[in-house]
């Protein structure tokens, strides 16, 4: 896979449509800027988590067009997509058939049956699902409160419970949830085999997998990064996409001293470098490059090949820094960021677990334009393919109102606006617009970033140094961070 930079949008994040966004990347001040665009699931059919519960794979023509694809192959611009292995929508026609033909459905192993599944290790509670037995529920990672079980009624009128570890809804007779799969069933590997398919055939090159270390479950066992389920499924999965010659990149969040993206890199995977954004805050506020020349020279060292970002669909992950940064330096982010008006949700009440700020990464930097320029030549120049969330180009501000419109557990619309061609127009005559498409066509055209650079990390009393050397071309990035100066050069 190439290091390229990538753009990071939901297909209606700009314009509406991706055909306008496909419109914007034609533009003159667009040119040469991108390589690559991560568009988000909701490219395919889905109901919630806007994107990440899919009914099928097939193109969503309310958003998009398979003409769009083209279009993008026909610029030069490959694709990242999602492969949501954990779930599939309550809508799907696999659940769908479920529900409408109970036991008599050929989909009937396709999920997760509660109660069969704790067969024997606990007992049946008055609702008619099964608690388990608290030596059980003890290396449990769940990510709402309750059991993660939607409670479905079959066609002779039994209430069966479903393992559902995200989101759900129930509108009886709809529902609306996304259904955690049975990987021990033969026909979800058939599936997965036509979803990579599906996905190459729409010129994906790198596959994310999303959430895919809750796919492994066993009673007795811990339902996240289940060991050796998760890697056997990794090794299957990356088995069935070979064919289509496609880069997995599993997503996972876990903190930096679990030391997961050492062993996704020396499985031979892909890892995202979910550290640089908290430690590209921390440097800025906290006026120190040390951590961060730490970090990219343990990802030069070790060779690990990264997609980094600033912001994202999801919140600024901090806790994943337990490990680099001092805890309690990691709180002062989390304070800071919230002080400037991010939201900080906290796994059903236990503090410091996991978890994100949700805040555009405009807003956490103070909304100081200098800081976000600083910022991105960074991540620019930081080992690693670059992807810039399209609201961090715009420098996009804590979308408070978004928030209240959506409701419970819609902290994360604060960073999701959506930007009308107008809005873009405007935005693409701004100073810390135009720099940040100037850096981005500099990474994407300048020889000394191809394939085989050496990069070299120095850093001392505060002052960054990266320089990328390929053949006669070179690129240094000087960052001060006491005065917040950055300066970028051929070398
Ligand atoms: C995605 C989230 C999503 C979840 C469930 C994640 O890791 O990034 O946005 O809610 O998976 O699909």
């Amino acid at each position: 896979m190439n290091n390229k930079p990538m753009l990071n949008a939901y297909p209606d994040s700009m314009g509406g449509r991706l055909s306008d966004i496909v419109s914007i990347l034609e533009k003159e001040e667009l040119r040469e800027v991108f390589h690559s665009f991560y568009i988000l699931p909701s490219i395919y059919h889905f109901d919630l988590d806007r994107g990440f519960s899919v009914i099928d794979y097939d193109i969503n023509e309310e958003l998009a067009d398979k003409r769009d694809l083209d279009v993008l192959k026909r610029l030069g611009i490959d694709l990242k997509l999602d492969f949501i292995l954990n779930h599939a929508s309550a809508q799907s026609p696999q659940f769908t058939d479920l529900v409408r033909r109970g036991e008599e459905s050929e989909y009937r192993d396709f999920f997760i049956n509660w109660n069969e599944f704790w067969q024997g290790c606990g007992s049946m509670t008055e609702e008619g699902y099964i608690q388990p037995e608290p030596q059980y529920i003890e290396k449990m990672f769940f990510r709402k409160p309750g059991l993660p079980i939607l409670m479905v009624q079959f066609p002779d009128g039994r209430k069966v419970p479903y393992w559902n570890t995200f989101y759900q809804e129930e509108h009886y007779p709809l529902y609306l949830g996304q259904m955690d799969l049975n990987i021990k069933s033969p026909k979800v590997w058939d599936f997965y085999k036509d979803t990579l398919k599906k996905i190459a055939s729409y010129g994906a090159e790198l596959v994310r997998l999303d959430a895919f270390a809750y796919a492994p479950k066993e009673p007795g066992a811990k339902n996240f990064l289940n060991d050796p389920g998760t890697w056997e499924l990794l090794s299957r999965i990356q088995e069935l996409a070979d064919p289509y010659k496609l880069t997995l990149l599993p997503e996972i969040h876990a903190a930096y001293e679990e030391q997961i993206y050492k062993t996704l890199s020396d499985k031979g995977y892909m890892t995202y470098d979910f550290f640089l954004p908290g430690l590209v805050i921390d440097a800025i506020e906290n006026k120190r490059g040390n951590y961060l020349a730490a970090w990219a020279r343990e990802l030069i060292d070790k060779d690990i090949r990264t997609v980094n970002m600033l912001g994202c669909h999801d919140g600024i992950p901090l806790l994943d820094l337990k490990g680099i940064l001092p805890e309690a330096d990691i709180q002062k982010l989390i304070d800071l960021i919230v002080a400037r008006g991010g939201f900080i949700k906290n796994l059903h009440g236990q503090k410091n677990m996991y978890y994100q700020v949700n805040a555009t990464y405009f807003s956490a930097l103070g909304e100081s334009e200098q800081k976000l320029l600083m910022a991105r030549a960074i991540q620019l120049f930081m080992p690693g393919k670059p992807q810039i969330w399209y609201l961090d180009l715009f420098a996009g501000k804590n979308d408070h109102e978004a928030v209240k419109r959506a409701g419970e557990s819609g902290h994360k619309e604060i960073n999701r606006t959506n930007l009308t061609v107008a809005e873009i127009e405007n935005a693409l005559k701004k100073e810390v617009v135009k720099k940040q498409l100037e850096m981005l066509r500099f990474r994407n055209t300048c020889k000394a970033f191809d394939d085989g650079a050496r990069i070299c990390v120095e850093e001392e009393a505060g002052i960054l140094r990266i320089t990328w050397k390929k053949d006669a071309f070179g690129a240094e990035l000087m960052v001060d961070f006491a005065n917040e100066e950055y300066e970028i050069k051929e070398v």
